[in-house]
């Protein structure tokens, strides 16, 4: 749908893994193994989106440990959750799992939960 989508607005789609090869170079890598080279008249933009901050253990090291994106596909509510991190992310997994049944525990660095964000839904959000 998307790339009908985008042939008529002038958007070229190309499926594959981009890696920059120079600053206005990048190589895409198709999924059967074949790769083309393509180069940008103007500049590249980066949208790769972004990664979860490892905090000392990696994934590798405690297989227990993930990050939020993996733990929105959970196969089991888990008895015990400790969530490191009580930005929005953080809560909204959490609360879902709590209302679940999971036993939760935010860590937060601040001395708040939703750092940055108006007091009362911090406090409401406290009191859960
Ligand atoms: C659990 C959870 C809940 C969230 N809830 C909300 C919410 O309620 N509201 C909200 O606004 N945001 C929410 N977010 C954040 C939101 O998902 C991200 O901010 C948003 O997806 C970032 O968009 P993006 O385009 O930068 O990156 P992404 O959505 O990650 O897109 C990046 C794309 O780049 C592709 N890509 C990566 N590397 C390459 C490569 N080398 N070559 C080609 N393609 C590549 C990836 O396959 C992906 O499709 C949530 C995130 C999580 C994890």
């Amino acid at each position: 749908m998307f790339a009908a989508y985008s042939s008529r607005n002038g958007v070229t789609l190309i499926e594959g893994y981009g890696k920059l090869v120079s600053a206005n170079q990048l190589e895409v890598k198709a999924a059967d193994g074949s790769s083309r080279t393509i180069e940008a008249q103007k500049g590249i933009v980066v949208a790769t989106g972004s990664a979860t901050i490892q905090v000392r253990a990696s994934n590798s090291d405690y297989q227990q440990v993930i990050g939020a994106r993996e733990a929105v596909s959970l196969h089991q509510i888990p008895g015990r959750l400790v969530v490191i991190g009580g930005g929005v992310i953080g809560l909204e997994l959490g609360m879902v799992y709590q209302a679940l049944g999971s036993q939760l525990t935010i860590v937060e660095l601040t001395n708040t939960l939703l750092p940055g964000i108006d007091l009362m839904p911090c406090e409401l959000s406290s009191e859960r």
